[in-house]
């Protein structure tokens, strides 16, 4: 049962990376002058997990009129998860309607392989599937314009314009969770490559060593993901635990298994963070997903062990996302604005950098 909430600014909930939700009907503050109202313009956001899609109505300030989180009916298939996200577009939409505010464009944001330039949804092994002109559909299905974008460097614009990089330009936002990504920020820009940039979980950190969902061996993100962690500690220790927080739990009691369990997964970060700094110089590395929510026990051993890898390098401030998790569906948002705002203005001014 999909549920909109009235809640709180999302770009404001930093720290925990845990929006509070309450289970009241979506209560909008409006503060405008009774009988003098003009419908306010506002973009839906939407981002779309493996497992849940989260929503919401952003006014130009990015504040939410209104949120939804749903889950993704990934088992169903990749056609049901399109008409999932078209449902929830036009549930939003509807929600708007009847908040007295005007939709001017969807940002919809999934993960995978994402041709931002041809808005094509290129490939996700989470989601089945394969250079789907996924805005075309969605345009066809709500009959809205809608600007498709990638989960993590979704989460990387809004970090650099809302969050932790604000102000940065140079920035390489990491993004921990089941897999690893990045978001790459060179020179003020995201730097996309037709969609395939920013691949940092398949840096290969052991070769020989496990098998990869990608085809290699080895990948960071067999060793470092928060999934890894959390299968590490069990086939170490022999304990099985519901996720890396646990082992971070345990490592914060100085349990031997979990030390080992994140040393190796931090060294192996601090590895793969050494390559990235070598190639793009960040001076900032943004650290997100949930391996992130351990904080200080994530981030002071990544920076020591960046920092004696790197010789001749600049040396990147290494610092945990403000965003939490909203920052994927305040990204899709940002480009949604963007979109809006840039059409008004000469290409080459823009790059196209948002769209
Ligand atoms: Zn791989």
């Amino acid at each position: 049962m999909p549920e909109a909430h009235g809640m709180h600014e999302m770009h404001k909930v930093h720290g925990t990376g845990a929006v509070h939700e309450t289970r009241e009907a979506a209560a909008v503050h409006d503060t405008r002058e009774p009988g003098t109202r003009e419908p306010d313009p506002c973009v839906i956001a939407l981002d779309v997990g493996g497992t849940g899609m989260k929503g919401a109505l952003l006014d130009r300030d990015l504040r939410p009129l209104a949120t939804l989180r749903r889950p993704t009916p990934r088992d169903a298939g990749p056609d049901a998860v399109v008409d999932a996200i078209a449902a929830t577009l036009e549930l939003l939409s509807r929600r708007a309607g009847e908040q007295g505010v005007t939709v001017l464009r969807a940002g919809v944001v999934v993960p995978g392989i994402v041709d931002e330039e041809r808005a094509r949804a290129v490939f996700s092994a989470n989601l089945g599937w394969r250079d789907l002109p996924m805005r075309a559909l969605l345009e066809q299905r709500c009959g809205l314009p809608v600007t498709l974008g990638h989960d993590v460097r979704a989460c990387g614009s809004a970090e650099a314009e809302l969050g932790a990089a604000r102000g940065a330009r140079d920035v390489l936002f990491v993004a921990i969770g089941t897999g690893i990504a990045a978001a790459v920020i060179s020179d003020g820009r995201p730097v996309r490559a037709g969609g395939h940039a920013g691949e940092l979980g398949h840096l290969v950190v052991e070769p020989d060593g496990a098998p990869c969902g990608c085809g290699a061996r080895g990948c960071l993100e067999t060793v470092a993901s928060a999934a890894a962690v959390a299968g590490a500690f069990t086939a170490r220790s022999g304990r099985s635990v519901d996720g890396a927080d646990q082992v971070a739990a345990l490592l914060a009691l100085g349990d031997p298994n979990a030390e080992a369990v994140w040393r190796r997964a931090t060294e192996a970060l601090a590895d793969a963070l050494a390559i990235a700094t070598t190639l793009l110089a960040p001076e900032l590395i943004v650290l997100g997903g949930g391996l992130a929510e351990a904080g200080e026990l994530l981030l002071t051993p990544v920076r020591a062990a960046l920092a004696e890898r790197l010789t001749f390098q600049r040396q990147p401030a290494v610092v945990r996302a403000a965003l939490g998790d909203e920052a994927g569906c305040l990204g899709a948002g940002l480009h949604a604005w963007h979109a809006l705002t840039d059409a008004t203005l000469p290409r080459e001014l823009t790059g196209g950098a948002t769209r």
